[in-house]
């Protein structure tokens, strides 16, 4: 493969889970992909697969029944997968964000109650915070969580959420308080309690392996055990997922990226024009050695987020980074992908229109681009940005 990582020190645990990611995708996503894209399919079994393979447990310790890796092989085996499957890839990283959390916030009865079920793959968790009037702004969220006894009830609508009709627990953020971020917890709850409606299932324009469901709260009854650290803590907790989940949306991206590369590289040499290969024209050319160079350039940004991670530094300004540049990266070079193609680009017969139609909801979800330079503008120039 072109788009294969160059100098970048792996440890040896580190390429294996890459490999193996690889080797998946390869064998029993790649063979099926441009059908189950067709028919909009959830490939529910595939899960089951991952989590033998220890790959729906990442980052869960090993006595959780997780691999006990680390960040960096969390965005390895999302880049791997979104080389082949950007969907898939979003469903493993909403589901690893959901462990992460998990890990990190829950009670030794949430952690042991919930990790080892997820590291399986045989349940798969969801992230429930936007909602129909509220997205970017999400401290303005409106749905509630009021206390009853020992209970909490739960109301209100929660838009697109991924893994939604699959997951066996979400992870939610209710309005327990007063207005604004402070007043925001964050629940643990079971998809299948009464009161919990799938809405509606959003038909998308790419990754269309991906479930992505509306989520309605119909007086949903949960114990007071159910809310995940500390009452008005949700939101900060909230920040903190999308925080780790960025970089696996900034490994999608680059996933997405590597495989137009291959693509074009590959066609490029083929396919002739006036008696040549397209690869000679220095129009397509410069736009294949562009697009190699902000694929190493994403790469470096996701992973050097990933170390950070790794080594409890903080990361939220490089995730955003990695983030905004990869997905841009994606989206405009799949767009390129696409012209390099040329009519064939535009047809099903060749995976780019795919990559282009997947690419641009980097650009979108956990936090827009714009959102990610609120962020990093705010690194630099605090409250003034
Ligand atoms: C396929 C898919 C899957 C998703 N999965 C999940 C999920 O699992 N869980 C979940 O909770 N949510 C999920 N989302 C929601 C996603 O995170 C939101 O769509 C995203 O955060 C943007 O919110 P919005 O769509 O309401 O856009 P808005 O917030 O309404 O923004 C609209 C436009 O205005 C811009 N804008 C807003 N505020 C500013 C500002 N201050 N400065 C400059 N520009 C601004 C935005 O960047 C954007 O371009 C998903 C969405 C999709 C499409």
């Amino acid at each position: 493969m072109i788009g294969e990582r160059n100098q970048f020190d792996l440890t040896d645990e580190q390429r294996q889970v890459s490999e193996l990611a690889a080797e998946i995708a390869r064998r029993e996503i790649a063979p099926h992909i441009a059908q189950w894209d067709r028919e909009h399919y959830f490939p529910r079994p595939l899960f089951d697969r991952l989590g033998a393979a220890g790959l729906m447990g990442i980052v869960i310790p090993e006595p959780y029944g997780g691999a006990g890796l680390d960040y960096v092989s969390y965005a390895l085996v999302v880049e791997e997968l979104a080389k082949v499957d950007a969907g898939t890839a979003t469903t493993v990283s909403v589901h690893t964000m959901i462990c992460a959390v998990l890990l990190a916030l829950g009670s030794e009865a949430q952690k042991s109650r919930w990790l080892p079920r997820l590291a399986s793959g045989r349940e798969i968790g969801a992230f429930a915070l936007t909602e129909p009037d509220v997205g970017s702004d999400a401290s303005q969220l409106r749905a509630s969580a009021r206390r009853d006894g020992n209970e909490y009830v739960l109301n209100g609508r929660k838009q697109w959420c991924t893994n939604g009709s699959q997951a066996a627990l979400t992870m939610g953020m209710f309005r327990t308080g007063g207005a604004g971020s402070r007043g925001v917890s964050a629940f643990i709850v079971e998809n299948a309690l009464p009161g919990i409606r799938v809405e509606k299932v959003t038909e998308k324009l790419g990754i269309r392996t991906s479930d992505t469901v509306d989520l309605t709260f119909d007086d949903v009854r949960v114990p007071l055990d159910a809310m995940l650290g500390d009452e008005g803590e949700g939101f900060v907790n909230a920040l903190r997922t999308l925080s780790g989940g960025r970089i696996g949306i900034a490994a999608q991206a680059t996933g997405i990226l590597a495989a137009a590369l291959d693509a074009s590289v590959k066609f490029a040499g083929e396919r002739t024009a006036f008696g040549k290969p397209i690869g000679a024209f220095e129009g397509v050319s410069f736009k294949i050695a562009q697009m190699a160079t902000d694929l190493d350039a994403a790469r470096l940004l996701t992973y050097r987020a990933a170390a950070l991670a790794d080594a409890g530094r903080p990361f939220a300004t490089e995730a955003s980074k990695a983030k905004l540049f990869a997905s841009t990266a994606a989206r405009r070079h799949a767009a390129e992908a696409l012209q390099i193609h040329g009519g064939y680009g535009y047809t099903t017969e060749f995976p780019v229109e795919r990559y282009y139609r997947d690419a641009k909801i980097t650009e979108i979800y956990e936090g827009t681009s714009e959102i990610q330079q609120i962020i990093i503008a705010r690194s630099l120039l605090g409250k003034l940005a």
